[in-house]
């Protein structure tokens, strides 16, 4: 009975962790995917950059911007 009890939550814990490492390393490929965005905080512009940088217009410091 106890003999069954140890396997079953083995067995749990090992389906647990296949899932979560599993889609942990998706969403890790997601993130390394969408490239980095930034833009003027003060959206002078529509202009969106793909590194860090100063705007054109008002020369603040991009702010980094999220796709999803
Ligand atoms: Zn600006």
């Amino acid at each position: 009975m106890k003999k069954a009890f140890f396997i079953t939550s083995f067995c749990l814990l090992g389906l647990v962790s296949i899932t979560s490492s599993c889609s942990g390393s998706k969403t890790e490929n997601k993130e390394q995917k969408a490239a980095e965005q930034y833009q003027c905080p003060m959206k002078c512009t529509e202009e969106i950059s793909d590194k860090p940088g100063k705007c054109s217009v008002c020369e603040m410091d991009l702010e980094k911007i999220n796709n999803s």
